[in-house]
């Protein structure tokens, strides 16, 4: 079977983190008898650089003819001085926005091996952590009215939730807590937000369809609280815009680094846009020091949810993980132990495609 993919490898790290993502889904392809035809396009401040549009028309176009979208990341100090709507980011929300992906998944998945890469004490973390962050992504603060006024003495962005944009979040984080330990923390600031008391009250009208789902409301400063004290409490957690992005950074680090970290973007149908949550990482970029398993992990998202192909996914997360137990670590994630070798992310990303093979 043949599937067409859209590759954005974006700035910074993004294109060495990509790279490595597409050799495995090459080897997939040997191993499985699969074809994956990727077109390689331009999005983020690369695009700008090269035809002053952080998001060509061609890329949008090619993105909605292809099955799904594989994206590293974009943004860079190079492009921070830009107004707002011609930043590089501004691609990553178009493509949102135009492809009406308004639900982000990011699972945020403790490896075994990894236990002493998490700053989180290993009886705190307890065993098996394994959170899915549902996050609400075409809605709330940042696609709400904003602008500066006082000739830029002030500024303002508007967080504004419609009842069909919480229903539709809260069906999918429903539907994966129904596949999982059965357990829904809906998060939200309804102590203070109008948007909120509508996303609980919504939140609440869906629940009465799952009565086998134990759901909880949180506030999200508890929320921020509760994910490093006492993080095994926490099956989905469902959340909106702004509040995801940010509950989600903070599970990543107790997973060991944002490196490990993959996310998908769905709409309704099995099209998705699957990209690691970090950022590109302009520190250490062109350095062959990123650590490309968000990356990879994010394409095992994609043959999983877009694809179908659950066989050919656990195949991309179990090489992963035979990557980790001999051993192998980029440096976010290299703490110097006994049976540890530090590597770089080429020679992880070969690694981890020749695992593939050897499964
Ligand atoms: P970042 O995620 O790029 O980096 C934060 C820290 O994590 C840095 O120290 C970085 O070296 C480290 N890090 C990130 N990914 C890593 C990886 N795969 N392996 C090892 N270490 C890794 O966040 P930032 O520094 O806040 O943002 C940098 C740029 O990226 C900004 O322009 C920002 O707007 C952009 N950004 C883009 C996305 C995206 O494209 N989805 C997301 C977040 C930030």
């Amino acid at each position: 079977m043949n599937y067409k993919i859209a590759v954005i490898p974006g700035d910074g790290i993004g294109p060495e983190v990509v790279g490595a993502a597409t050799q495995v889904l090459d080897r997939v392809g040997e191993k499985f008898g699969h074809t994956f035809i990727g077109q390689t396009l331009l999005a983020g401040g690369c695009a700008i650089d090269a035809c002053g549009k952080a998001l060509p028309d061609e890329t949008l176009a090619a993105c909605k003819q292809s099955d799904a979208v594989l994206l590293g990341a974009v943004g860079g100090p190079m492009w921070d001085t830009l107004p707002g709507a011609a930043r590089p980011e501004q691609a990553l929300l178009s493509l949102r926005k135009e492809l009406a992906l308004f639900a982000n998944l990011r699972p945020a998945i403790l490896f075994e091996e990894l236990i002493s890469a998490s700053p989180l004490k290993p009886e705190i973390i307890g065993e098996g952590l394994d959170i899915l962050v549902v996050r609400e992504l075409t809605g709330g603060i940042y696609f709400g009215d904003k602008g500066i006024k006082d000739g830029g003495k002030s500024a303002y962005d508007v967080e504004e939730y419609s009842e069909e944009e919480v229903r539709r979040i809260a069906q999918t984080a429903f539907s994966m807590a129904d596949k999982r330990g059965k357990r829904l923390a809906s998060v939200d600031k309804a102590n203070v937000l109008e948007s909120s008391r509508l996303w609980r009250r919504v939140v609440g009208e869906i629940a009465a369809q799952y009565p086998q789902i134990s759901l909880s409301h949180m506030y999200v400063d508890n929320a921020a609280m509760q994910l490093v004290c006492a993080p095994g409490q926490f099956d989905v957690i469902l959340t909106s815009n702004i509040f995801g992005d940010i509950l989600s950074d903070e599970a990543s680090m107790i997973t060991g680094s944002i490196g490990m970290l993959p996310s998908a973007s769905l709409t309704y149908g099995n099209f998705g846009m699957y990209e690691p949550i970090h950022g590109s990482a302009p520190d250490i970029a062109g350095l062959d020091k990123a650590n490309p398993m968000a990356a990879v992990l994010s394409v095992a998202m994609m043959l999983r949810y877009t694809f179908g192909l659950k066989e050919e996914a656990n195949a991309v997360e179990e090489a992963v993980k035979a990557v980790l137990a001999k051993g192998y670590r980029t440096p976010d994630i290299y703490r110097k132990a006994d049976g540890e070798t530090l590597i770089g992310t080429k020679e992880a990303g070969k690694r981890i495609a020749d695992e593939i093979m050897d499964s």
